[in-house]
């Protein structure tokens, strides 16, 4: 049984080191991997690490006008699609938005916290939970596709105000 704490809420902090780091990991990741992170793939995901809230595809888009491209949407939701399928970004559904993982190495379905108030999501992965669903999916005779948990509620900053 373990619960990692993959990404806590954060309050100010530098986030220039988030990004790097996640940079960092996305190259060794995708080497891993045999995967190439392209130039606009590597734009896609700065993009989505822009801060610990989810990015729609629409934010994604705008964003790499500040590349300099003026991209066609299918090229955006292409290195989004990538990206995903390298478990480098999650998909929030709840909120048709994406974000960046901290820990791609290790292969989860996360449990995501997000804050309704200021957006800002906290990912852990709690093999216990995980585990419990495969049980439960077992016994239904359901397979899952996917076991990602949305969690919606107030974060600890927003609950003070
Ligand atoms: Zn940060
Ligand atoms: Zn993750
Ligand atoms: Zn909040």
């Amino acid at each position: 049984m373990t619960t990692t704490i993959i990404a806590p809420f954060r309050g100010a902090h530098n986030h220039e080191r988030c990004l790097d780091e996640a940079l960092r990991i996305a190259e060794d990741s995708c080497r891993a991997q045999g995967l190439r992170l392209t130039e606009i793939r590597r734009q896609v995901l700065t993009l989505v690490w822009k801060s610990h809230k989810p990015q729609r595809a629409y934010d994604v888009l705008e964003g790499l006008k500040t590349f300099g491209h003026k991209p066609a949407p299918p090229t955006a939701y292409r290195a989004l699609e990538f990206l995903e399928q390298a478990k480098l970004i999650h998909r929030i559904e709840s909120l048709n938005a994406y974000i960046g993982c901290a820990d791609p190495k290790k292969r989860h379905s996360g449990q995501f916290f997000i804050c309704e108030e200021c957006d800002t999501v906290a990912e852990v992965q709690d093999t216990t939970v995980t585990r419990k669903v495969s049980r439960n999916a077992g016994e239904l005779g359901f397979t899952p596709r996917n076991q990602t948990i949305e969690i919606l509620g107030l974060c600890q900053q927003c609950r003070q105000h």
